[in-house]
């Protein structure tokens, strides 16, 4: 770490909070000259680079460089969590005024003889980097959790829904089961366009944990704070150049690798190709996951307990085929957890039919509408058994839910045909 560059916050203005990963904090900052932005990370560690970086095509990826940064600014810009969501603080002494309990590295939980701390700085994905294009268009960009693309069933848990819809019927609890949102991951990754897009409609008119908007780098449309149907029009697009209609298309369009000139499917190389990809290692589910390392003896589990156990195996010792024991399954089950849970942000600007070059990538609808755009795989968490044993008893609430809920006679449009679903 002592090589890594120091970075001088005071060189950096717009401090605002991104929002909390499992290991991480983000918050963003604008370099004063470069533009460039940084993030704050508790953790750095291998396991991009070592498991999920042989999933990802380089396009879809955010590369972090490790920084270092003084102890004292870290904890001046662990304040900026404790602040209202979006707001920005504009200089770094503004920060460094506010009341030091703001933070959430205090001076007394630093060890003493600390005098800096390893960061990664990334590159803002709600902004589309290197364009010369017209500064008057918003940037919008949405922020897709997808959860897990695809069916799998668990022992003595027959029933036809997917692990996302059974854990958001937990979520929403019992007494408002009929309530919940429509999102169904299944049809996300379907390949058929009418699901895709009602899946994504659905995530736009109740956001839930899946879907976050920004427009030009500002939470505009969340859970928390929603923006009216009837709005979307006018907050995307002021100048009516395009509409939601448009912005759903270019969205089927450029997740799934698909364009206006062939057949609508699901590519392999698209980012949801890739991510479904990655999330098929898994052979077992949840609920296999939760019985065999239960029944691991209690040194394996340790050895599984270790944190960076993943990335010193490496991803080609847990992929062998010739290792099939419990250890195997549930390392694997672990990285395709990574990937069952993170989340794309896909930043979309439109440009003008008659403009030249573009220096990213562009989709061009069949009525004309073209959007320069880009699209990254962000929250990229390693997981631990900790997660199995969460999820696994949120699955078990979800499904007491889902069976009390069924002899009530409340209907939820089954994921997958019930026909399908074979006892395990
Ligand atoms: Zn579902």
């Amino acid at each position: 770490m002592t090589s890594s560059p120091v970075v001088d916050l005071r060189d950096y203005r717009s401090f605002c909070f991104r929002g909390e990963g499992q290991a991480n904090l983000v918050i963003s900052a604008k370099h004063a000259a470069t533009g460039s932005r940084i993030a704050k990370s508790e953790r750095v560690n291998k396991y991009m680079e070592r498991i999920i970086t042989p999933f990802i095509e380089p396009q879809f990826r955010v590369n972090p460089h490790i920084v270092e940064l003084k102890i004292r600014d870290v904890h001046h810009l662990a304040k900026v969590p404790s602040l209202p969501a979006d707001e920005k603080v504009e200089t770094f002494d503004e920060l460094v005024q506010l009341p030091d309990e703001l933070s959430f590295l205090p001076f007394s939980a630093i060890p003493k003889g600390t005098k800096r701390l390893g960061c990664l700085q990334m590159l803002d994905a709600t902004s589309i980097p290197n364009t010369v294009l017209t500064k008057t268009e918003n940037t919008i960009t949405i922020e897709v959790k997808p959860k897990q693309g695809f069916f799998q069933n668990h022992p003595n848990f027959n029933v036809p829904y997917c692990n996302n819809c059974i854990l958001q019927i937990e979520k929403c609890g019992s007494g408002r089961f009929s309530e919940m949102y429509d999102f169904c991951p299944l049809d996300l990754y379907s390949g058929n366009y009418g699901r895709m897009r009602h899946s994504l409609e659905s995530l736009f008119r109740d956001p839930h944990r899946n879907l976050r908007v920004f427009v030009n780098g500002y939470l505009v449309h969340c859970d928390k704070k929603t923006v009216e149907q009837s709005d979307f029009d006018e907050t995307f697009f002021p100048d009516r150049r395009a509409k939601l209609d448009d912005l759903y298309h270019a969205l089927c369009l450029v997740l799934s690798g698909s364009d206006e000139n062939s057949p609508f499917q699901l590519h392999d190389s698209s980012v949801l190709g890739q991510i479904l990809t990655a999330q098929k290692i898994d052979s077992i589910g949840l609920g296999r996951a939760f019985s065999l390392y239960n029944a691991l003896p209690g040194n394996v589990k340790a050895e599984i307990l270790d944190k960076t156990r993943l990335a010193r195996k490496g991803l080609d010792a847990i992929l062998s085929p010739a290792k099939n024991d419990a250890q195997n399954l549930i390392e694997r089950y672990l990285v395709s957890a990574t990937m069952k849970d993170c989340s794309i942000m896909v930043s979309l600007k439109l440009v003008s039919p008659s403009s030249g070059e573009y220096p990213s990538d562009v989709v061009t609808l069949a009525n004309g509408t073209r959007f320069a755009y880009s699209i990254k795989i962000v929250d990229l968490d390693p997981k631990t058994p900790k997660h199995i044993q969460n999820a696994y008893t949120r699955l078990s609430a979800g499904l007491k839910i889902l069976r009390i809920g069924i002899e009530q006679g409340v209907r939820r449009k089954p994921c997958v045909p019930p026909e399908s679903v074979e006892n395990v």
